[in-house]
């Protein structure tokens, strides 16, 4: 089984996939992370990544595939992925279908985390006091949410027509959230 996790920033994506990795023994795919460890190694491609990183822009869809593409590869089979935070655009997306489809699987569900955008920098603003992270300041953080509306948002119709889209009250404490998606997966498993 393989799922997306789907929401705009700071929506909890990261949060549920660790549960998920847990209860499931599925294996996490943050692209958000890859992208900040290879930030970490201060290679030039590193640097280059930071700075789209901070100003909130999204990194190409051709860096981004690339490193899912590898991570896929490293991993061999599996009980499933949960990609958090990929794909972010129609290009993404259509790569992954190739990518699963190549090794004979596909996506099964996509899971959207809705919430209410306006309470969304209050959570980014906590998450800055315990992480640091220099892309959860005010001014990335809409230029994330526009990146979202413009290119990731899109994505709702098309995973809909594939008849995987399962939304889901992103606005619930943590482990109602949690009880939610792992229903949504228990009966996909059935
Ligand atoms: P959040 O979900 O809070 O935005 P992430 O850790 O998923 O945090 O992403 C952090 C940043 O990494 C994004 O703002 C973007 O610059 C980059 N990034 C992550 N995933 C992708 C992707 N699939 N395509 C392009 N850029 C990405």
């Amino acid at each position: 089984m393989n799922i997306v996790l789907f929401g705009p920033p700071a929506a909890g994506k990261g949060t549920q996939a660790k549960r998920l990795v847990e209860l499931f023994s599925m294996i996490q795919l943050s692209t958000g992370e890859m992208l900040r460890a290879v930030r970490a190694t201060g290679s030039e491609m590193g640097k280059k990544v930071a700075s789209i990183i901070d100003r909130g822009d999204l990194v190409s869809d051709e860096i981004v595939i690339g490193l899912v593409e590898e991570r896929m590869d490293e991993n061999g089979p599996n009980r499933g992925y949960i990609f958090d935070g990929f794909p972010r655009t129609v290009a993404q997306a259509e790569a992954l279908d190739n990518m699963l489809q190549s090794r004979g699987t596909k996506i099964d569900a996509v899971i959207h985390l809705e919430v209410d955008e306006a309470k969304l920098t209050a959570r980014v603003e906590n998450r800055f006091k315990e992480e640091g992270r220099a892309d959860d300041n005010l001014e990335s953080f809409k230029v994330r949410l526009g990146r979202y509306s413009k290119e990731t948002a899109p994505l709702l119709p098309y995973y809909e027509a594939q008849g995987k889209l399962k939304g889901i009250d992103g606005m619930k404490p943590i482990e109602k959230v949690g009880e939610g998606i792992e229903k949504v997966l228990r009966r996909l498993n059935g």
